[in-house]
């Protein structure tokens, strides 16, 4: 990627080029829409069908249970306020995580305004939910649960199939963000035992602005967009072909390339780890050790900024990310990283190192040319690590 090193794949990932290869002909001559009587058409909706048997064979779904949406903040959208309004008259609770993305949180944030009420369970420090607590949670109005099957920041991994049963026992749905696992970790919405699952295509592969809802048979949702008898009229809207053509790429190459690709890119992110934590002192490691996504690398750097670093590191042709976002003038320290205990400070000088398929020894070994002097160049800088003396 011309002298550049992509370390941002939670992220977006890069466009498979057999992604794009698949997808060209509906951007040109298979311009056609499916819903047409006319055979063109017909053949169309026939490869839209085929795209959606193979989101399903990836996840181990019916394909009728597959609705496609614009990506994963329109799943997330779907499942939270489609159960919310289906089950407004069996109760009005719902259960998420405080770490969950701002694509589950916000949508129950919204609901709050219409009366329903949100527990956000807490997460302990390697970002799992306490099971327990969450059963402790659970009150006669319930009607979902939603967590999270990975996080985005931390790459934890959540005991969703302990949690789905939970929530079973008690006749609550059960939806799990998996928008950072599908096309990463095998993923089987049976053995799970989840009711709704979001997947996105950009996290794997595809384009962006596409991606799907696992909705099992029989579940009650309202649809979030009216319109035209679209995905069995649970999603209006005519259908972005050349993205469900990419997706059902994309999900066909994953199932094949899930175990290789983890076994590589879990050596490259390890290779990684062990090697900023050798060369630069003062270094958490976020996340919990096993159960975390195997491309993930978020760590802290004490006594610096997280988007000095990242500045630092974009002039070395670097692209990663922090946890940081400097909002309105102000570093907000992320939601994530205060919930798994860090302090505002240690927070602050997050690094998300993001790994994909295409990465190989060479963007590692950039970074680890350059992120030791960056880091003791900004340390020089700070007054607290100065304070440290011996550290300097
Ligand atoms: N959920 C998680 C965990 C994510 O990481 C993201 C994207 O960053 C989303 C939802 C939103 O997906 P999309 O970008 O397809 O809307």
């Amino acid at each position: 990627m011309g002298g550049i090193h992509y370390l941002d794949s939670n992220a977006t990932t890069p466009l498979d080029p057999q992604v794009r290869e698949a997808m060209i002909p509906y951007l040109a001559e298979r311009f056609v829409n499916p819903s047409a009587i006319y055979k063109f058409a017909q053949e169309v909706r026939g490869e839209v069908e085929g795209a959606r048997e193979k989101v399903a064979r990836l996840i181990n779904a019916d394909p009728e249970e597959v609705i496609f949406t614009s990506g994963g903040t329109e799943a997330d959208n779907t499942a939270v306020k489609g159960v919310a309004f289906a089950l407004r008259d069996n109760g009005r609770h719902i259960i998420t995580s405080q770490i969950e993305h701002h694509a589950v949180l916000n949508p129950c944030e919204y609901l709050e305004g219409f009366g329903y009420e949100v527990t956000y369970l807490p997460v302990d420090n390697y970002g799992i939910v306490d099971l327990e607590a969450l059963a402790r949670a659970i009150r006669g109005d319930t009607i979902l649960i939603t967590i999270m099957h990975a996080n985005n920041e931390i790459g934890t991994i959540e005991p969703i199939k302990e949690m789905a049963h939970i929530a079973h026992d008690h006749g609550i749905y059960f939806h799990t963000d998996a928008v950072q696992t599908v096309g990463k970790i095998q993923i089987d919405v049976k053995a799970m035992d989840v009711d709704l699952l979001s997947l996105s295509a950009h996290k794997m592969y595809g384009p962006k602005g596409i991606g799907a809802l696992y909705v099992r048979k029989g579940v009650k949702i309202d649809p979030l967009v009216h319109g035209g008898h679209h995905e069995r009229n649970r999603r209006a809207g005519t259908e972005n072909v050349p993205g469900i053509i990419g997706l059902g790429k994309a999900a066909e190459i994953a199932h094949v390339e899930i175990a290789e690709n983890e076994r590589k890119v879990r050596y490259l992110r390890d290779n990684l780890e062990r090697g900023i934590l050798e060369r630069i002192p003062e270094v958490i490691v976020n996340g919990h050790p096993k159960h975390r996504l195997f491309n993930t690398l978020s760590c802290c750097l004490k006594y610096i900024e997280g988007e000095s670093i990242l500045l630092n590191l974009d002039f070395e042709g670097i692209c990663a990310s922090s946890g940081s976002a400097c909002t309105s003038g102000f570093l907000d320290p992320s939601h994530v990283l205060l919930a798994i205990g860090l302090s505002p400070e240690i927070a602050h000088g997050n690094l998300r190192l993001s790994l994909n398929k295409f990465n190989t020894e060479e963007d590692v070994e950039a970074v680890l040319k350059v992120l030791p002097q960056i880091a003791e160049r900004l340390r020089g800088m700070s007054p607290f690590w100065g304070e440290k003396g011996e550290k300097k």
